[in-house]
């Protein structure tokens, strides 16, 4: 008799889950919404830019401002529970790793200030639901010299 094995049974039950995490989080990346976020706010801006140092997520040349989306495992994010509670199992691999993600990001913020560029960190719990933290999106108007409320004076027909 043939074992039918449906494709559900191939895998364990948690590497299922584990599956399916990742593809919900190719669905919801905090980059992708991001952008989506600042689409209608007319920025000029490009993404992950190789001659800018750390290859920012997204980098606005004409104000200056570099963003890097961190995802709070990853980089570590000592503010929440994510970035903080590291895995049991293998535990020096992640501590070495995730500190020297740490450096990186800390030997690029400098790079990058040296140059005049601001740099605005945006970690992934700072997301709410789909929507990336106001204060960013404020901080990039506010630096474009567009006020952060809703009265857009550019819009306006007065010349
Ligand atoms: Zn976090």
């Amino acid at each position: 008799m043939i074992n039918k094995r449906t494709s559900s049974d191939m895998f364990s039950k948690s590497e299922r889950s584990r599956i399916m995490r990742a593809v919900k989080s190719t669905k919801t990346k905090p980059e992708e919404l991001f952008a989506a976020a600042i689409e209608p706010l007319d920025l000029e801006f490009t993404r992950n830019p190789v001659e800018i140092p750390g290859k920012p997520d997204f980098y606005f040349a004409s104000i200056g401002v570099a963003v890097f989306i961190h995802g709070c495992f990853w980089h570590g994010h000592d503010k929440c529970r994510r970035g903080i509670v590291r895995p049991k199992a293998n535990a020096e691999f992640w501590n070495a790793k995730i500190e020297k993600n740490k450096r990186r990001d800390r030997r690029v913020v400098r790079l990058l200030r040296k140059r005049g560029i601001a740099v605005y960190t945006v970690w992934e719990c700072r997301f709410r639901g789909k929507t990336p933290p106001k204060r960013v999106i404020n901080r990039l108007l506010n630096r474009s010299g567009r006020s952060s409320c809703e009265a857009d004076p550019d819009r306006g027909d007065s010349s």
